[in-house]
């Protein structure tokens, strides 16, 4: 297909937030697309050239871009730079300076999506020494060949500028409606999505084999699982009255990992699906030893266990382990132990779709108890009674909480149900479990913060339905000087000029920021509010009281913030907490 059509649908994605529309775009561009470059197409329509897992990123900086750009056009460095600091997208430079060409070349091609996906690709992955040329003129190549709105395409996407807003669920939409005319087949593909994390290959496999090809995947060493997720309730008597007699495992507070063994090969990767093998060297070398089949894919929570206190550290002392520099040093400082949790596939069985009692079983068969790796704690509860005990002495040990697990429930993949129903230790005021918002915008500090520039957050929650992000908290207190040191550098970066589309508020920050941050807050209660267009109905929304900051979590993406609907249920839990205290 001509690349030229994808970037009118790409131009008119970019002008619409409404997620039907952005359905029917895709699906109709779907439409005239076979099955040998769909894979290609959708991982652009991601704004990706290959799964996270890969950790294959494009990521251009904007001076080699403005060097490609002055290769393929003839213009000067300092042109492109002024006309750049002018507009202040450097695609619409881009755009600007090409239509520019007097001449078109004699040799100029068309371009297709498989030729500007190659070209993507080899730049992503190409290193070495002269790599920085062979990576401008690759660019350059794409622009002397483009024409219309190509260049800036073209740029906004290898400096990932392009703002398509589509969302994975939108992609997985506008497959069903190309073949049914309606969203029916959404759960098929989803399913088949979150076993694999890869909606290239789950097109690709589409376009192929059609719905048949789909409900036949299972499980695939070295393709993440998207991680089960749990629901919340007030307190243990509610947990047994949900689950019955259940299983309950101490939740240790530290950094959700999936491991996969595929014969010599390890990988591990993080809860939003990055590769972090390279991060836990000491793991690798326990999942070969420990792990007693030749293919398993498993989970656990890897937490820094202090041997001189015997006491487990929190999760901001196990992700300093995230640094990619002195691995081995930090490896020796802190010493990781994994609390193996759930079992997922072992030698072509899918255990996905086995309850938890068979899962558990074979995860204590074939991982072995170890030093790094351990099976997690796990009790069997009748009563609220015994479940409260449990919990007790979890928190008493320095653990978050406890999770409660439904039996006889199978591994919902990438979904939060109540088959994992999680209790932390309380929190301050009425809260029952801390907030994951997504930082929308931030303000210029007055007073002693100036010397920061920093001043606080804008602060939302995501609609999954709509796709949007809503404010719910303003948040200025809870920060330490590094940190309003790091949120000015770090949102600096991803400022924009206007509000993003996918942004609903009814508050102007000094700065709008592209929501991708993830902070972890927590709040005296949930309040009605004015203004914060979280749950708005009529006049009023949702917001946090006193919000403060407790966490930056780099392991979350933006679309797995707390979700709107989880506020609301969380503000209904609340009212039942005080209640019950009352
Ligand atoms: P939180 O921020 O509370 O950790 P989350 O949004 O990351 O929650 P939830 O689904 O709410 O995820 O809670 C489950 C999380 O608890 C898992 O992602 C995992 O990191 C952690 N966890 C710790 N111990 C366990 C356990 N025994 N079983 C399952 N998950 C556990």
């Amino acid at each position: 297909m001509q690349f030229s059509k994808v970037c009118l649908v790409f131009d008119a994605m970019e002008e619409t937030a409404s997620r039907l529309a952005l359905t029917d775009l895709l699906a109709k561009l779907f439409s005239e697309t076979d099955k040998t470059e769909v894979k290609k197409l959708v991982y652009l329509c991601q704004g990706r050239i290959s799964p996270q897992h890969t950790g294959i990123e494009l990521g251009m900086g904007e001076k080699l871009a403005e060097q490609a750009i002055s290769l393929a056009s003839g213009a000067k460095a300092e042109e492109i730079e002024k006309l750049y600091k002018k507009s202040g997208d450097l695609g619409n430079t881009a755009q600007e300076v090409l239509a520019k060409r007097t001449q078109h070349s004699l040799t100029q091609h068309e371009l297709t999506i498989a030729k500007v996906y190659d070209n993507f690709y080899k730049i992503a992955t190409i290193s070495g020494q002269g790599s920085q040329d062979t990576k401008i003129k690759l660019l350059a190549e794409l622009l002397v060949n483009s024409a219309e709105t190509e260049p800036k395409t073209i740029i906004r996407f290898v400096t990932g500028r392009l703002r398509l807003g589509t969302a994975d669920a939108t992609i997985l939409d506008a497959l069903s409606v190309l073949k049914t005319g309606t969203k029916e087949l959404r759960p098929s593909l989803e399913r088949a999505y979150n076993l694999t994390s890869d909606l290239g290959l789950i097109a690709e496999i589409f376009y192929k084999d059609g719905l048949t090809g789909i409900e036949k995947i299972i499980p695939i060493p070295l393709n993440p699982i998207r991680p089960a997720l749990a629901e919340r309730l007030a307190d243990a008597a509610a947990i047994i009255e949900k689950l019955g007699e259940c299983v309950v495992e101490a939740k240790y507070d530290g950094f959700r990992l999936q491991c996969h063994k595929d014969g010599d090969n390890v990988a591990i990767y993080s809860r939003k699906q990055e590769p972090m093998t390279h991060m836990f060297p000491d793991l690798v070398q326990a999942i070969k030893q420990q792990v007693k089949v030749k293919t398993a894919i498993f989970e656990g929570e890897a937490i820094a266990f202090d041997e001189d206190t015997q006491s487990y550290l929190p999760f901001q002392t196990t992700i300093t382990r995230k640094r990619k520099h002195g691995v081995s040093a930090k490896a020796k400082e802190i010493p990781l132990v994994l609390f193996a949790f759930e079992l997922l596939y072992a030698d072509g069985i899918d255990y996905t779709q086995k309850p938890f009692h068979e899962r558990r079983q074979k995860l204590e068969k074939i991982i072995k108890n170890g030093k790094i790796i351990q099976h997690s704690k796990i009790i069997t509860a009748k009563t609220p009674e015994q479940l409260q005990i449990f919990f007790d002495e979890c928190v008493a040990n320095g653990l978050e909480g406890i999770i409660a697990k439904d039996v006889n429930a199978l591994y919902i993949a990438g979904a939060r149900k109540f088959a994992w129903i999680k209790l932390k230790r309380s929190y301050q005021g009425n809260l029952a479990d801390t907030i994951d918002a997504v930082v929308v915008g931030f303000y210029r500090g007055k007073g002693k913060r100036t010397e920061f520039g920093f001043g606080g957050l804008l602060t939302a929650v995501y609609d999954d339905e709509s796709n949007t992000f809503k404010t719910i908290a303003k948040v200025g207190t809870g920060f330490t000087e590094e940190q309003m040191q790091w949120f000015n550098d770090t949102l600096s970066k991803i400022a924009v000029k206007e509000k993003p589309k996918n942004v609903e508020s009814n508050i102007e920050p000094d700065l709008w920021v592209t929501p991708q941050l993830v902070v972890t807050l927590t709040a005296d209660e949930i309040t009605r509010s004015p203004t914060h267009t979280c749950a708005m109905k009529n006049v009023e929304g949702l917001a946090l009281r006193f919000p403060r900051l407790t966490q930056i979590r780099e392991d979350k993406n933006a679309t797995d913030a707390t979700t709107e609907k989880e506020i609301v249920d969380l503000f209904n839990l609340q009212k039942n907490i005080q209640l019950r205290d009352a």
